[in-house]
């Protein structure tokens, strides 16, 4: 046998006993740092191993150090699992082994990579024309569709970003709801717009249209969010875009997780007139449950996007055309589209609608059971895969996710949602059952129970 037969082999014998094992296994993790960097062995070694002995002792050493993240009982932040066809097909991107920021390097990619782009536009009803990058994640998808729009707008004003920098130039501002993600804060660091202004939103932390439109003046970027992190409520698309286009700004959509809704014909309401948006960033790696790291930045002007981004160098050998690295910050990267493309092309239109249907599904039915418990105050309206309960007194809700914690069966995050401690539950996997629900929330109410 090859090295690289026995080194997979070992490879996949572990992997499958990992995902067998997801079913029963507690959700937090069973060892410290510590414990595996003892069992990894700290030492860098004087001699080396053969590549399955390697991967034998890595698997072996990490096992009990894994968060059950992929079970259908994990809850915490907004984390998919990963889909079967998405997973295998990210281990062909491993074999195959493609550097895929040039279309004529790598045809396979470039083929797989546009379906996958015009599939993705398709499904969340966005303009055709738009050119999708894929990103690392939400992050970098916020700051790629922001980059574009603040050299458009700054071009509008006159000034030549890219060959001027932006000392000197018109000030943009950058309006943002209240409970904008965090990450859009990090983006605009990144691209030296300092911190953003913050609009008043509504009792679901969505930004309110009359305090935007009274906030709106000059070169603007107005970031307007799918999906808040606690409630999953949507800003009134419709309404904030066409105030925001009134006055000349570049709307971008925050929608990591919510911008889903838009595959989803009974959650499609959420975000009507989110078509309307200049930019868009969303994860395939939370909803689409593909694994990491997967991101999309999505750009109506593809032009504004490859001036924003891309390089130019005499030797990358390239024309005109739109190539991946025109779409996204990085040169080199692996195929990421290429998963992508295997979920959608197994799950289909009906398939996709049909995960997020039953995601919030899950997260109804958390609600109702939830608010069985006597006590219990479910805190936001849940309209798509987001929960936010209260148990009472701050400590009580904080002695309840510690306990959840201890006991093993769920992993659900605590937080803090307009004042208040929350038990947070999100509801990302695609392999969560009912009956993954009924198990957690019997652990909630066994937890809650012992508390006074
Ligand atoms: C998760 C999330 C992000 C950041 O996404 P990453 O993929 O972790 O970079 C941004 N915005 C929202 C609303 C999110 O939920």
């Amino acid at each position: 046998m090859d090295p690289y037969t026995r080194a997979l082999d070992v490879a996949h014998e572990h992997a499958t006993s990992w995902l067998d094992s997801l079913e029963h296994r507690p959700v937090p993790p069973q060892a410290t740092i510590e414990e595996v960097v003892a069992a990894l062995g700290p030492d860098l070694p004087q001699h080396g191993c053969p590549p399955e002995e390697a991967i034998a002792l890595l698997a072996e050493a990490c096992d009990a150090g894994l968060t059950a993240m992929a079970s259908g009982r994990f809850f915490g932040f907004v984390i998919g699992g990963t889909h079967p066809a998405a997973r295998a097909a990210d281990w062909l991107v491993s074999a195959w082994d493609q550097n895929s920021g040039l279309r004529t390097l790598t045809p396979a990619h470039s083929a797989v990579e546009d379906i996958a782009g015009a599939w993705l536009l398709d499904l969340l009803g966005l303009p055709t024309e738009s050119a999708v990058g894929f990103t690392t994640g939400a992050t970098m998808a916020n700051f790629t569709g922001l980059a574009a729009g603040r050299d458009a707008v700054l071009r509008r004003a006159g000034w030549d970003v890219a060959r001027r920098g932006l000392t000197g130039g018109p000030p943009v501002r950058v309006l943002v709801g209240a409970e904008r993600h965090d990450t859009v804060d990090v983006a605009l660091r990144y691209l030296g717009l300092g911190a953003p202004e913050v609009v008043d939103v509504d009792d679901q932390g969505r930004i309110r249209a009359d305090a935007l439109e009274l906030a709106l003046d000059g070169p603007v970027l107005v970031v307007l969010q799918a999906g808040n992190i606690h409630s999953g409520a949507c800003v009134p698309f419709a309404e904030t875009v066409a105030i925001a286009h009134r006055h000349d700004a570049w709307v971008h959509v925050d929608g990591a997780f919510g911008l889903w809704a838009g595959a989803a014909p009974a959650y499609r309401h959420l975000v009507q007139g989110y078509e309307d948006a200049d930019s868009w960033a969303t994860d395939a790696h939370k909803t689409l449950n593909v694994p990491y790291d997967s991101g999309l930045c999505i750009v109506r002007d593809a032009a504004a996007l490859q001036a924003a981004m891309g390089a130019h160098g005499a030797y990358l050998v390239r024309d005109e055309t739109c190539q991946p690295l025109d779409k996204v910050p990085e040169l080199s990267r692996r195929g990421r589209a290429i998963p992508v493309w295997a979920v959608l092309r197994c799950l289909g239109r009906e398939g996709v609608a049909d995960l997020v249907e039953r995601l919030c599904m899950h997260a109804t039915a958390f609600a109702e059971a939830l608010r069985a418990i006597s006590g219990v105050t479910v805190l936001n309206d849940v309209v798509f895969t987001q929960v936010c309960a209260s148990f009472g007194s701050d400590e009580r809700t904080d002695e309840v996710v510690r306990r959840l914690l201890a006991d093993g069966t769920t992993w659900m995050t605590g937080s803090t949602w307009h004042g208040q401690r929350v038990l947070r539950i999100s509801v990302s996997n695609w392999s969560t059952t009912q009956e993954d629900v009924e198990r957690c929330m019997a652990a909630v109410r066994s937890v809650a129970s012992g508390i006074a």
